[in-house]
């Protein structure tokens, strides 16, 4: 029986452990920095929105286990606010599959217990390196996997500059849990993603989802730093946090402030702020002992939240790394098949979702303004523009490069012209 040891019970790290379980044949332990309970009383960790491929990965492991509480949402409505005086541009996208987000502390607390009622092994331990370091000399284990998101284990493994444009970070974020949110009233398109930009300043997302408390809206600000909406530096408390969220939406998106004034937080630690930089790292990890540890999703791959996409590539990681554990029945995990695991994750998904999201940090360039204002007219557009959120491969030929805009755009201005007709 195979030994693997699984450093953090996060997105990944569970997925991994539940879909090792279920296998049989391997020997699953998971190191958790946190019980269940002190998960479920800690911050927030995300907005975790799962598009429905995420999800599907969750229901084939046998995961989805808050289907019918987690609310069900049917479409991303984005709005593009325009200086002040101009129009504003409004897409309403509808998803093929629903997406959900399930409060990661609601989640992770409830997969780790089940992972222990499996017959996996739990071991409560903030690991540091040398404690990485002793577990791999002993030989116990014949992989150990850090899948311990963007944490200080992330010094294992070196920043890969070609793969990562950026240096500093590029958003502040500001989270808050609230209850009493108010519906979209522009749309029948609910429950919605309603995702706002505000060029050059940030993003404000509001998202409904289950926490701890029951449903509630996730209220989530992405600010460019130093900008105007860049005020959660200081780490205010929560009903300051809350106070200072609502604020800016009354003065950045007023049209919004209807559905946002009578908030109330869904507990005592609802909020979470933060930044950091974009990177990707190198995925093998040397121990100061010479044994090798792999490193997984946000481990490896830190992308911004802006577009929803680190906890879907997490889900598609933890099923990429299953099937290539799978297929390498006794075969050693040595340098080469971990090198190539992670390569053929990063090819698969990690590089479109990287470039994706590094690129809706930016202003928007011409070609994809100009597949914003037809999909604003056009439904069709605006829900294929949905989907490819939930699977970044299908926007590579139409949405990343002028050319596949050019194409897809005179499809769309051909068949509109032929209903006319
Ligand atoms: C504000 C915000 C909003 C987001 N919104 C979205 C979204 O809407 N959709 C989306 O897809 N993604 C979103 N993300 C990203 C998403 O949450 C992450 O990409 C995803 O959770 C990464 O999964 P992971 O398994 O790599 O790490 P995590 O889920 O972070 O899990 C890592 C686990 O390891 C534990 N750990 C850390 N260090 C150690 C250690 N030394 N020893 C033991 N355990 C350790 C941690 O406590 C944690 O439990 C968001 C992120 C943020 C910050």
């Amino acid at each position: 029986m195979r030994r693997i040891l699984i450093v953090g019970a996060g997105q990944c790290g569970l997925l991994l452990g539940h879909g090792l379980l279920r296998a049989g044949d391997y020997d699953v332990t998971i190191l958790s920095a946190r019980t269940p309970d002190e998960l479920r009383r800690s911050r927030p960790t995300s907005t975790q929105v799962m598009f429905g491929p995420a999800v599907a990965v969750e229901q084939r492991l046998g995961l989805d286990l808050w289907a019918g509480d987690t609310p069900d949402i049917a479409g991303l409505h984005w709005t593009v606010a325009a200086p002040p005086g101009g129009d504003r541009l409004d897409i309403y996208g509808a998803l093929d599959t629903p997406a959900r987000s399930t409060d990661q502390r609601v989640k992770m607390a409830g997969w780790l217990e089940l992972f222990e009622e499996l017959g996996g092994t739990v071991h409560t331990k903030e690991a540091a390196i040398g404690d990485l370091d002793e577990i791999a000399e002993s030989g116990h284990y014949d992989l150990i996997v850090i899948a311990a998101g963007r944490g200080d284990l992330t010094a294992l493994f070196d920043r890969d500059p070609s793969r990562s444009p950026y240096t500093t970070p590029q958003r502040g974020l500001a989270a808050a849990y609230v209850h009493g949110m108010g519906r979209d009233p522009d749309t029948d398109l609910w429950p919605n993603v309603t995702f706002t930009v505000l060029p050059g300043a940030g993003e404000l997302i509001l998202i409904p989802a289950l926490t701890t408390t029951g449903q509630c809206d996730i209220l989530f600000w992405e600010a460019v730093p130093g900008g105007p909406l860049d005020v959660f530096g200081d780490r205010p408390g929560p009903d300051e946090h809350l106070t200072r969220a609502v604020g800016l939406i009354r003065e950045h998106t007023p049209w919004l402030y209807e559905r946002c004034a009578h908030l109330e937080l869904t507990d005592p630690h609802a909020t979470l702020t933060g930044r950091f930089t974009p990177t990707v790292r190198r995925p093998i990890g040397e121990l100061p002992s010479g044994g090798l540890v792999l490193g997984a999703a946000d481990a490896l791959v830190t992308n911004d939240p802006v577009v929803a996409q680190g906890a879907n590539a997490a889900a598609r990681c933890a099923a990429a790394y299953l099937a290539a554990i799978l297929d390498h029945g006794d075969d050693p995990f040595d340098r080469d098949w971990m090198h190539n695991t992670f390569e053929r994750f990063w090819a698969d998904t990690a590089e479109r979702v990287t470039n994706l999201t590094n690129g809706m940090l930016q202003p928007p360039p011409e070609h994809v303004q100009r597949i914003l204002a037809t999909a604003a007219r056009h439904p069709e557009v605006a829900s294929r523009l949905a989907n490819g959120f939930a699977d970044p491969n299908s926007l590579t030929d139409w949405f990343m490069t002028p050319d596949g805009a050019d194409r897809y755009l005179s499809q769309v201005a051909a068949h509109a012209g032929q209903l006319a007709v």
